[in-house]
């Protein structure tokens, strides 16, 4: 209900504002028009004064009328003229004016101002004006030249009724248009309403504002309204699957858990049995932790809400820490490692996570190669780029578990002899992504694979 107030509000402003500006210009037009005529008027009237005065001047009074009755100007019925000369004891010498207006009788020329235009007014109910313009000669006579303007008059009359006329269309016009407008500027915001009542009742999270291609302010609350729904419904789909998958992945330990405690209770007197089955407890506990702990941050970075603490890093500090870890691990097996870190590799990372991604890949490339073998790390810039390689001389992947080993909880068939819970990769991966870069692999088996991590620098 508020939506169509608003709606209502919108439409009447427009209306309103339609409206006016019509009222506006018309009257502008008309005081344009009123104005243009009255100076015409005026130009008219000073050019005939100026003319009569010159032949009055130079050829007399009688000269004067016999022009004015031959030029036929007083005869004109439209816009008769009016010429009175009067001498300076206020007598006229002579008086050309419809015979309507005798009755009237013009007010007497007010002596002393020379030359000047005076508006005079017939009574109002003969509806028309007079523009009369006066010159003043030197034996002290004076010329007045006048002229109806209710001509002017004529033109504005019927301007004025069919402005009134198209007030109303106009008001009608505003109204019209005012509700049409507003409904057509207002549908995304009814749809984008109706959407969101949909999801509302059915909690169907696929449904989307039709989309329009019109680019204007509301088409783009449209699009980022679909965004958000998108992004909400990936968001909420990943949870369920996060969920699925933690409940799923930890079935398999939690069920050993469980055996391991009841051959424990079988063992009713046998304290040596009994403590072993505790022992593997713990153990069986400290890895359902540890998956659950690796799972959920696999699940968090996946879906894109893991906060991640970026500083710029030269990436050899972090590759140099890593192989300080793992040097003992890679001696006791006899295997070189090996770090080429000639280039500076800077980059905004987060070291924790990066570190993390790092240390599995050392220690995958570590495990999974016989002694005697060798693991080279290498990083280097790339274009907008830092590449970092980890290669070994290990067992190697055979190709068709080349797309599985980034899955969560997949292990290599030769695997299996190795300690491991399948989850570094699908963290490594999960990381690397989630700082926007790639990792990628080639294996070769009983030759060695070569981890590439690309991160933006
Ligand atoms: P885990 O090492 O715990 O088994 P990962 O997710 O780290 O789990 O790796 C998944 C699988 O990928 C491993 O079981 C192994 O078969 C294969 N793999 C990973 N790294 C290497 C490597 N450097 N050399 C050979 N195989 C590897």
């Amino acid at each position: 209900m508020r939506f169509s107030r608003f709606s209502f509000r919108l439409n009447l402003w427009y209306a309103s504002i339609f409206i006016l500006s019509a009222v506006l210009l018309f009257t502008a037009a008309y005081f344009l028009l009123g104005t243009a005529l009255q100076r015409k008027d005026r130009e008219v009237i000073e050019s005939r004064l100026n003319e009569y005065a010159a032949i009055y001047q130079s050829r007399g009074i009688s000269t004067l009328r016999a022009w004015i009755d031959r030029s036929g100007d007083a005869q004109q019925s439209d816009r008769p003229l009016f010429v009175r000369v009067v001498n300076r004891f206020n007598q006229i010498l002579l008086l050309v004016a419809p015979p309507e207006w005798v009755e009237v009788k013009p007010p007497t020329f007010e002596l002393g101002i020379p030359q000047q235009v005076v508006w005079l007014r017939i009574p109002r109910s003969a509806e028309r004006d007079l523009v009369l313009a006066s010159m003043r000669f030197p034996d002290g006579s004076v010329m007045q030249v006048g002229r109806s303007t209710n001509s002017r008059e004529l033109i504005l009359d019927p301007f004025r009724r069919i402005f009134f006329a198209l007030t109303l269309v106009i008001v009608a016009l505003g109204c019209v248009g005012g509700v049409f407008f507003a409904r057509r500027v207002m549908r995304p915001v009814r749809q984008i309403v109706s959407t969101t009542q949909s999801i509302i009742r059915t909690g169907d999270l696929s449904r989307r504002v039709p989309h329009r291609s019109a680019e204007d302010e509301l088409d783009q609350m449209a699009e980022l309204f679909n965004q958000l729904l998108a992004r909400n419904q990936s968001l909420i789909q990943s949870m369920r699957e996060s969920l699925d998958n933690v409940a799923h992945d930890l079935r398999t330990p939690l069920a050993r858990l469980r055996g391991t405690a009841e051959v424990a209770l079988r063992a009713n007197d046998e304290p040596a049995q009994m403590r072993d089955a505790l022992a593997d407890c713990i153990e069986e506990s400290d890895k359902v932790l540890t998956i659950l702990k690796t799972l959920m941050d696999v699940a968090e970075a996946e879906s894109g809400l893991m906060s991640l603490t970026k500083e710029p890093t030269d990436l050899r500090d972090i590759l140099r820490e890593v192989v300080d870890l793992y040097s003992d691990v890679a001696e006791e097996r006899r295997i070189s490692v090996t770090p080429h870190l000639a280039e500076p590799c800077e980059a905004r990372v987060d070291r924790t996570r990066i570190r993390q991604a790092f240390a599995n890949l050392l220690d995958n490339a570590i495990k999974y190669t016989d002694p005697g073998g060798r693991v080279e790390i290498d990083a280097h810039k790339h274009g907008n780029e830092i590449l970092i390689h980890f290669r070994d001389t290990g067992i190697g992947i055979p190709a068709e578990e080349l797309d599985k080993i980034w899955e969560r909880l997949y292990r290599g068939d030769k695997s299996r002899s190795q300690r491991g819970l399948g989850l570094g990769l699908s963290l490594v991966k999960a990381f690397v992504e989630a700082h926007g870069g790639r990792v990628e692999v080639q294996s070769q088996v009983g030759r060695g694979s070569e981890f590439i991590v690309r991160l933006p620098s």
